[in-house]
């Protein structure tokens, strides 16, 4: 079987300074065990951090359900995991509905101002130095995160928005033990961080970054999301929460004496009242007996790793030879992601070929490139899924743009068998660095994924800025049915790796006979249509390595890509949450009622 697609304000600064109180190690409780592997009954969450994950699987345990416990998981990720995600950021939500059998998906993207255009981030003629724009009011889109979250809880969820930031607000109220891996987070963005004294006074207590093992409190986000639980997301849309973000875009507060200049961004209060989480259809590819499920544009993370493995179905990848499984891997993300830079962007603003980049004869018509004997070079022209032919290019290679490694993941099942499947950011690892002050969390600076100028000159550019317009998103949450029952949902942190990543998981798990964890814990390499392929350590020193070298592959070393979670529905009835051993410091997976 083919793929078959289917589309489917002046600041006031002092407040700031009594935000965070850090403690001595101990002064809260220690956070439960990381385990990367749970298996039971009852429902299963898997995520990045132990808190967050404690806190969806105590919302199961009370009754609630997969979207119930997904915003509970999410809403505790800001407060423990708050320089990858929260409420000052966006993502994309995936559900699975056993009343239905259906999947939904939610585009929660950050969003540029109505004001803005495809000048946003040029002065004078020129691009602006990329570090300048990150950290800036400029870059922050309109957040999406908790509409998302009012929105998935009144289509699905069983309990009230405040009911399910509850476990949340007591993590930032009561404080979360830091980690290395927190650490490490703080000092990476000391020198930002310290410009800024909202941030500084959350993330830097005493001015330094949190010693290992001290506790982190967040009282100012523990009131925040208090106001949301009362009021709902109008404080934020329509209300005072969204009056302080607007005042801290226009007129960044940075401290006088720092010699930082932190240009204004555009978004106001009407930015703020228009915001739409687009409830839309999810892509569809149907891979061997599996239906896989992602996220359409403004994400790229469906169409792309549907167009890998259109590309993929007719190679018989669970007998071919390892060395010819990772070539296939390589190749068929070296493709898509030619693709994607060319045709993607946010839909409203360009005609994306969204159905047709996922068709089979598209697939056909680009996995013709792919040679048992070589390595095709990058970079690699873009296919015209409009009019695809066999081995046929249009226009020129368009290179990828530079993206991160920040961002969240989490996955969620409960005991009917509803799925959640929800990538969460704020873009850079900090995002803008700006935290709203007397708020308690930071600011996306999620429009640094637009191109700033066109990509190629003379190739129209689907991911210039626009008024309103969603930058183009690497996130990829997952969900694959097989027989119309719910198997498995995955994703990944990591940027444009995400999308190999997952690729990868979904390979390892459904081609390769790797249990989930197992494809998860997998030494990984990202090769996203560029000369190099980045691969980590552990990749790099498979005996395959020097095969795919013979075969014209080049690989450079990256510490490590993505930090995964899934989960999955076993034969026998039981859930298996699977998360990071070791990437990020390990994930946590967690079931309600374990059954080893
Ligand atoms: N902004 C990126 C995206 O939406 C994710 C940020 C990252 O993971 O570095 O694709």
């Amino acid at each position: 079987m083919r793929a078959l697609a289917r589309l489917a304000p002046p600041l006031l600064l002092a407040t700031a300074l009594v935000c965070a109180t850090v403690g001595p190690a101990g002064a809260s409780a220690l956070p439960p065990p990381k385990v990367p592997e749970a298996v039971g009954y009852g429902g299963a969450v898997a995520s990045v951090d132990a808190d967050a994950t404690a806190a969806g699987i105590e919302v199961l345990r009370r009754g609630g359900n997969a979207v119930d416990a997904a915003v509970a998981t999410a809403a505790a990720l800001g407060v423990t995991e708050p320089y990858s995600a929260g409420i000052g950021g966006g993502g994309y939500f995936v559900h699975y509905d056993v009343a239905t059998g259906r999947v939904s998906t939610l585009d929660g993207r950050e969003t540029a101002s109505r004001s803005a255009d495809q000048n946003l981030f040029l002065e004078n003629g020129k691009p602006l130095p990329f570090n300048d724009a990150v950290t800036s009011g400029l870059s922050v889109g309109v957040p999406g995160t908790s509409a998302t979250w009012e929105k998935a809880l009144q289509l699905w969820g069983t309990r009230s928005l405040g009911e399910v930031l509850k476990p949340a607000e007591r993590i930032a109220d009561q404080g979360f033990t830091v980690d290395q891996t927190f650490q490490d987070q703080t000092v990476a963005n000391q020198d930002r961080f310290k410009d800024f004294p909202a941030t500084a006074a959350l993330f830097l207590p005493g001015g330094r970054p949190p010693a290992v093992g001290s506790t982190l409190r967040n009282p100012d986000l523990a009131a925040t999301y208090r106001e949301l639980g009362d009021q709902g997301t109008q404080a934020l849309y329509r209300g005072p929460i969204g009056a302080d973000i607007v005042r801290t875009v226009q007129q960044p507060p940075v401290d006088p004496g720092s010699g930082r200049s932190a240009r204004p961004g555009k978004v106001d209060a009407a930015d703020l009242a228009a915001y739409q989480v687009s409830h839309q259809r999810p892509t569809h590819v149907a891979y061997r007996d599996y239906d896989v499920y992602g996220i359409a544009p403004s994400s790229s993370g469906g169409t792309t790793t549907g167009e890998a493995l259109g590309i993929l179905e007719d190679t018989e990848l669970s007998r071919a030879d390892s060395t010819q499984y990772y070539h296939r891997f390589l190749e068929s993300s070296r493709i898509a992601f030619a693709d994607r830079n060319r045709w993607v962007g946010d839909p409203r603003f360009f005609d994306v070929p969204t159905a047709q980049l996922l068709s089979p004869r598209f697939a056909q018509a680009r996995a013709c490139l792919i040679s048992p004997d070589h390595a095709l070079t990058s970079p690699l022209a873009p296919g015209d899924p409009r009019h695809p032919a066999d081995c046929a290019s249009e226009g020129p290679a368009v290179a990828e743009s530079y993206e991160g490694t920040s961002t969240t993941h989490l996955t969620v099942a409960d005991r009917w068998g509803n799925i959640v499947s929800y990538t969460l950011t704020i873009e850079q690892t900090g995002g803008s660095g700006i935290t709203v002050p007397g708020r308690g969390f930071l600011l996306n600076n999620e429009l640094t994924d637009f191109s700033f100028t066109p990509v190629t000159p003379g190739v129209p550019d689907p991911n210039l800025p626009g008024p309103g317009k969603r930058p183009r998103s690497s996130l990829s949450p997952t969900i694959v049915l097989r027989d119309g029952e719910p198997l498995l949902a995955a994703g990944s942190p990591g940027g444009a790796t995400i999308i190999t990543t997952v690729l990868q998981v979904l390979l390892g798990r459904l081609d390769r006979g790797l249990s989930l964890e197992q494809a998860i814990a997998a030494p990984r390499a990202s090769q996203r249509n560029n000369a190099l392929t980045q691969a980590e350590p552990a990749f790099l020193a498979l005996p395959e390595r020097a095969r795919l070298e013979a075969l014209g592959h080049a690989f450079a070393s990256t510490p490590e890509i993505g930090a995964a979670t899934g989960v999955e529905r076993l034969p026998d009835g039981r859930w298996a949450a699977a998360a990071e051993p070791v990437r990020r410091g390990g994930g946590s997976a967690a079931v309600v009622r374990p059954v080893g």
